[in-house]
């Protein structure tokens, strides 16, 4: 990574960094302005990894070599998902409590901020663009909850908000800001051109909680748990789950990279059911392993496997000594439906 020459610079800002477009547009606004950047790209349990391209989080060291500016790691971890345990803003269509995270966020950045003595902090917002979180007020309330007012620059949307410290005191030209809002791109487009910026993620619809199927499945784990812990967390993302009673769970893999995905993620007190010699998901059952659920896991596993026409699929518990097995008829679709989640 490139070091910025510090000696030229005006300031120095702490950018919220995701590596999509309006991030980057945003740090390479303040790169024009000759002000020192450190970045920090947040990761959660819900998907704003690097790795997954689908979430609000993208692998942000391509821009960041290639415009020389640092960039931090931070795994938010428990904090984050005690907000989407009890979010104090809730949360927007699905589980994504959008405004609190946007809090924590900027807390975490603020924190940095005063400990490398920067002089304030940068996010790629554009006024308006999502519903939640970008209209004016809840940008306001964002700044209000961090103690940032005045020490928040949205660089996208400046010329639209009130004038912030740097730009008061001469730190900043506000001229140079842009005045960007809505859904539309064409003008990141634009500046995308102008910076030499090509390689940029297609706009995302945000991190796992804004899916509603996921969002089903954390409700469902939030009504049966006295507390999500990070094994839960990452098993809602594999495979197809069902909710057969208020203890018990059922998760069956859907190809064989979620069903080695099941295998690494088994606790000694989960079972595997599975049918051997034919194709078969695996299945892992949590909770009440009493023989009428083991049945019931069985059926549904039979269900999935390439004997699901059969009338009857033999069955091992695979972790139950001696593998004992049953021989049992697959799980209807229509009794599936009322235990799905
Ligand atoms: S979609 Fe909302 S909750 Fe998820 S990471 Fe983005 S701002 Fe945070």
């Amino acid at each position: 990574m490139t070091e910025q020459n510090k000696s030229k610079k005006r300031g120095h800002c702490i950018a919220l960094f995701s590596g999509g477009l309006d991030s980057a547009l945003a740090v390479l606004l303040m790169l024009q302005q000759d002000i020192e950047v450190t970045a920090i790209t947040f990761m959660t349990h819900f998907g704003c990894d690097l790795g997954d391209r689908s979430s609000c989080g993208s692998n942000p060291y391509p821009a960041a070599e290639k415009y020389g500016f640092n960039v931090k790691l931070m795994h938010l971890g428990q904090k984050f998902i005690d907000i989407v345990e009890k979010p104090k803003f809730g949360y927007g269509k699905n589980m994504n409590p959008c405004t609190d995270c946007r809090i924590l966020m900027l807390s975490e950045a603020k924190n940095l901020m005063e400990m490398v003595n920067a002089d304030f902090i940068i996010t790629g917002e554009v006024m308006g663009q999502r519903p939640m979180s970008q209209v004016k007020p809840k940008l306001a309330l964002v700044e209000k909850e961090t103690g940032l007012k005045g020490k928040l620059v949205r660089p996208l949307s400046a010329k639209l908000l009130p004038p912030t410290d740097p730009e008061l005191n001469g730190m900043l030209d506000r001229e140079k800001l842009e005045g960007i809002s809505g859904r539309g791109r064409h003008r990141q487009i634009e500046l995308a051109e102008k910076f030499g910026l090509d390689d940029y993620p297609n706009p995302a619809s945000g991190c796992l909680l804004t899916d509603s199927n996921y969002s089903n499945r954390l409700r469902d784990l939030l009504k049966h748990s006295q507390q999500l812990t990070f094994e839960d967390l990452n098993l809602l993302r594999i495979g197809r789950h069902f909710r057969i009673d208020a203890n018990t769970k059922i998760i069956v893999g859907r190809d064989e990279g979620e069903n080695n995905r099941l295998m690494a993620y088994k606790k000694p007190h989960h079972r595997h059911v599975e049918a051997i010699g034919i194709g078969s998901p695996v299945t892992l059952v949590i909770g009440d392993t009493s023989e009428d659920n083991m049945k019931k896991a069985a059926m549904i596993t039979a269900r999935y496997t390439s004997a699901k026409s059969e009338p009857a699929v033999e069955i091992t518990f695979m972790d139950i000594d001696g593998q004992p097995k049953i021989t049992v008829p697959p799980a209807k679709d229509e009794d599936l439906k009322y235990v799905a989640i």
